[in-house]
């Protein structure tokens, strides 16, 4: 436990500044990112090489943004291992951003004033830029949506306690709250309703905390109160008891079980298994100029996301992302969550299932990479459900528009992928979600009608 706790300072003035995005507040500035790592480091790239099936690259360069959690994780790794040099972009740069508010500014500034090119993004952030809705001046930036990075490894974790004492535990807070309803639902009755936080709006970690309570028959908008929470202050809030909960991701339940502030009510694996989680997307106009850089940067992350779930690449995985440029906190707390293991606290049997943890290149349900755009309509679905975005919302003309999954498929084709791991349609099928509710991204009108809770 020392070693963790001695960690923890260090710990929340870095990754925990950045790990849970950003409160996106438009026309907040943030500096320009500079590359925090070179080409691979450590000398354990391939030699760089022609790549079979590709034609000659319009640059060898592109600036991509990540934030330190397991989602951008095959970034980080196609620089490391040497992926991208191996595919010819030997100035591909991996950049920290600070937060998902900064990750926004700097891809609408693009690499020419200093920014990124695109990166790693939270859904439906992506289609948010692209049409001017979380951009400054509502200014629209085309991107394109090109793949998957990772499934799952993000929860939902309760503080221990309240600001005024009240336990939090023994309350049956956990992934089904029917036993839990009537004490939430009487905090707001008492005039301190159970506060719930997230660091960016309309995007994964509110919608997952949104999902969970309605499902659970609280009203996120009415029972409870919901709050952005500046990244750095997530834990800090939690500890001293003026946050009840948050949506966290991977390194950061693990965490917050060894640090004794809170308990995990439940994993999105759990509310959704092998949901669609962050994913890459990069500017129009650089994609449009760069279209065989573009499949480069595509296969060099589909051989670091396979490199990824090997399971006996998972220890130097950890070592990796746990470099100070990188994740910047040690493989220990990196390794338990990469193999599945869980304490999930407030008396629920800890999890230790491999196939529950961060998955990158395969889960259960077929191709993490591919980008389907059924999850793409789940995702801006969701932000019609909770009125981020209006119900006269063309959702298929904006999918159309920003999913390019036939560059996917282009790409894993020239990279070798065989027939069976490239999905034949651009749907997964009808989705089933732990309380039963299904979506079908051919009639997102019968989903949002089948919800008992919500603001359309
Ligand atoms: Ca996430």
């Amino acid at each position: 436990m020392s070693k963790f706790l001695n960690s923890r300072r260090k710990f929340l003035m870095t990754a925990g500044a950045t790990a849970l995005g950003a409160v996106a507040l438009k026309g907040c500035s943030s500096a320009p990112s500079s590359p925090t790592a070179s080409p691979a480091a450590g000398g354990t790239s391939p030699a760089a090489a022609p790549v079979a099936g590709g034609a000659a690259l319009e640059t060898d360069t592109i600036r991509l943004g990540y934030i330190p959690i397991f989602e951008s994780a095959p970034l980080v790794i196609a620089q490391e291992k040497g992926f991208f040099a191996k595919h010819g972009l030997t100035n591909a740069q991996v950049i920290k951003q600070s937060a998902w508010g900064a990750a926004r500014d700097n891809v609408e500034i693009g690499s020419a004033g200093g920014g990124i090119d695109g990166g790693q993004w939270q859904m439906p952030m992506p289609h948010l830029i692209s049409e001017g809705v979380i951009t400054k001046g509502n200014v629209k930036i085309p991107m394109y949506v090109l793949m998957q990075t990772s499934t799952q490894g993000n929860g939902i974790a309760i503080a221990n306690k309240r600001a005024d004492g009240t336990a939090l535990t023994g309350k049956n807070i956990g992934l089904n709250l029917s036993g839990a309803k009537d004490f939430i639902l009487s905090l707001k009755a008492a005039g301190n309703p159970f506060t719930a936080a997230y660091t960016f709006p309309a995007a994964n970690q509110e919608l997952w905390i949104r999902y969970w309570l309605a499902a659970g028959g609280i009203d996120p908008d009415n029972d409870i109160k919901l709050i952005a929470v500046p990244p750095a202050q997530t834990v800090a809030n939690m500890k001293v008891g003026t946050m009840d909960g948050f949506s966290t991701g991977d390194p950061w339940p693990f965490r917050i079980l060894a640090d004794e502030i809170g308990f995990m009510a439940a994993l999105t694996a759990e509310i959704w298994p092998d949901h669609p989680e962050e994913y890459l997307a990069i500017r129009a106009d650089w994609v449009d100029k760069h279209p065989n850089a573009t499949k480069a940067v595509l296969k060099a992350v589909m051989e670091a996301q396979q490199w990824c779930d090997d399971p006996a690449n998972r220890p130097e995985m950890a070592k990796l992302l746990s470099g100070r440029q990188f994740f910047n906190v040690s493989a220990e707390i990196l390794t338990p969550p990469l193999e599945g293991k869980y304490n999930m606290g407030d008396g629920k049997p800890a999890i230790n299932d491999r196939a529950k943890g961060p998955l990158f290149w395969k889960d259960a349900k077929g191709s993490v990479s591919y980008p389907y755009k059924s999850h793409d309509t789940w995702f801006l679905t969701e932000n019609v459900r909770w009125g981020m975005l209006p119900d006269t919302t063309d959702i298929k003309a904006i999918v159309d528009k920003v999913n390019r999954e036939d560059i996917w498929r282009e790409a894993a084709k020239e990279l070798g992928i065989p027939e069976a791991d490239i999905p034949k349609e651009t749907t997964r099928g009808v989705e089933t979600f732990f309380d039963g509710k299904t979506f079908d991204a051919n009639d997102p009108n019968a989903y949002l009608k089948s919800l008992a809770i919500k603001k359309v």
